[in-house]
């Protein structure tokens, strides 16, 4: 978990590339489903185009059918959900009913200005779905995705409105799911301020059990 930009898909991508588990992104899927033009893409599309939340009920059955399919069996990385309480008890739910505990829940903490310039500068590939930045971690060919050769394009919720949005509807829940898992012994605070690959190692040794 973390605000919108503190890095969770760059860091998901790579742990589920290392642990063979597929990564669950509910973002993602929408994104998908939107510029697939299913009904599901019509019905999200407002919220996704604003930077508001979808409705929990959609976005508790998505996820509940994700972790239905096979290849999730073995373990999975959920990246942008939960995003609200109702959520989590729902996940809580799915999981005590898969058999399949929660094991870490990793908190990738970023301050809001550090936010703006990374969600701005943000460039993705809507072929893999791997980020970028033109500043921070540009890829190696102008334009082009290091992994696919994908061309590199900006979210349409990257604006500078859509951004203010997301993160006025972001912050007070991130907080409480914050303290929900706090509470329950699970959260791993990450400092997302640091290099990728430091962030990325701090990631590996908090799912090894190192410090608190
Ligand atoms: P999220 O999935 O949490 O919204 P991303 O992984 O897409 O965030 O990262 C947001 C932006 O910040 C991207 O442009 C990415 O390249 C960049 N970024 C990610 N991690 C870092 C970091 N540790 N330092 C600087 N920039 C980063
Ligand atoms: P992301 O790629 O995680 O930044 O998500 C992009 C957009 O998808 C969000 O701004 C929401 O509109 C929607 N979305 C993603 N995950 C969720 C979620 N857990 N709950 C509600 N909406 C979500």
């Amino acid at each position: 978990m973390g605000l919108p930009g503190a890095g969770k898909g760059t860091q998901a991508m790579a742990i589920c590339e290392d642990l063979g588990i597929p990564h669950v992104a509910t973002g993602d899927m929408y994104r998908a489903a939107k510029s697939s033009g299913t009904e599901l893409g019509d019905q999200v599309k407002p919220y996704l185009d604003a930077g508001r939340l979808v409705p929990d009920d959609l976005t508790i059955a998505l996820v509940r059918d994700r972790l239905g399919q096979s290849d999730a069996r073995k373990g999975f990385l959920l990246d942008g959900f939960p995003r609200t309480l109702p959520q989590a008890e729902a996940l809580a739910s799915m999981l005590d009913g898969m058999g399949k505990p929660l094991t870490h829940v990793l908190y990738l903490e970023v301050r809001e200005e550090e936010l703006l310039s990374r969600l701005t500068g943000r460039r993705v590939c809507p072929n893999c779905g791997a980020s970028f930045h033109v500043a921070f971690n540009p890829p190696t060919r102008e334009g082009l995705c290091d992994r696919c050769g994908g061309t590199l394009v900006q979210r349409s919720d990257d604006t500078p409105e859509a951004v203010g949005v997301r993160l006025r509807e972001n912050l007070e829940r991130t907080k409480t799911l914050a303290d929900f898992y706090e509470d329950r012994g699970l959260l791993r605070r990450i400092d997302g301020e640091q290099p990728i690959a430091t962030v990325y190692a701090s990631i590996r040794e908090a799912l090894n059990g190192g410090e608190r």
